[in-house]
């Protein structure tokens, strides 16, 4: 059974990082957890098993090992949205800003076409500048985004919020 408790035990908040005044959700003690890394894919994998979607879209970079997890257990095609200057072939490319600044997010521009939606899958939603990065490239390929899930929600940085606003449902494991 998922245990929103024992999950948020396991992220350390570390102060002044990236920058000073910025406390850091540090979630590297829940990836050391198995038990608690079962939880998370377990009932991420309970939530999209049964809902219909083509692709798993993964964030550069804990996005990736969540995103991977959904990937294989719900056997679909595995799309990299990436920072920039990482993807080798043709990029489209989107520029954001963060709690820490600009900067732009990348995907291959062959990777989605029309009809396609997508499962936008990231650690955490802070103010949710660079999962609405990743719904702008998916819309750019002429694609949907069926939902984005993050194991946690920063409330009180406006992500969520700012999501369905612009009417892009997130579905977090914690607040
Ligand atoms: P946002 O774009 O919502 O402001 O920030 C979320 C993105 O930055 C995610 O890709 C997430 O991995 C990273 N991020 C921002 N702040 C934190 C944090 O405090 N902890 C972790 N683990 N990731 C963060």
């Amino acid at each position: 059974i998922f245990d929103e408790f024992s999950i948020k035990k396991l992220v350390r908040p570390v102060p002044d990082f990236p920058k000073p005044g910025v406390v850091f959700r540090d979630i590297t003690p829940l990836f050391q957890s198995p038990r608690a890394m079962r939880m998370v894919a377990d009932s991420l994998i309970q939530r999209y098993v049964e809902t219909e979607f083509s692709h798993i879209g993964a964030l550069d970079a804990r996005g990736f090992i969540i995103g991977s997890i959904l990937a294989y257990e719900l056997n679909k095609p595995l799309v990299l949205f990436r920072k920039q200057g990482k993807l080798p072939a043709q990029v489209l490319s989107q520029g954001y800003s963060t709690e820490y600044g600009e900067a732009f997010l990348e995907v291959h521009a062959d990777s989605l076409c029309e009809g396609d939606s997508v499962l936008l899958v990231d650690d955490l939603i802070a103010t949710g500048g660079t999962l609405l990065a990743a719904a702008q490239l998916v819309r750019r390929m002429n694609a949907r985004v069926h939902e984005v899930a993050a194991v946690i929600d920063l409330p009180e940085l406006g992500g969520s919020r700012k999501l369905q606003e612009a009417g892009i449902a997130a579905y977090t494991l914690t607040a």
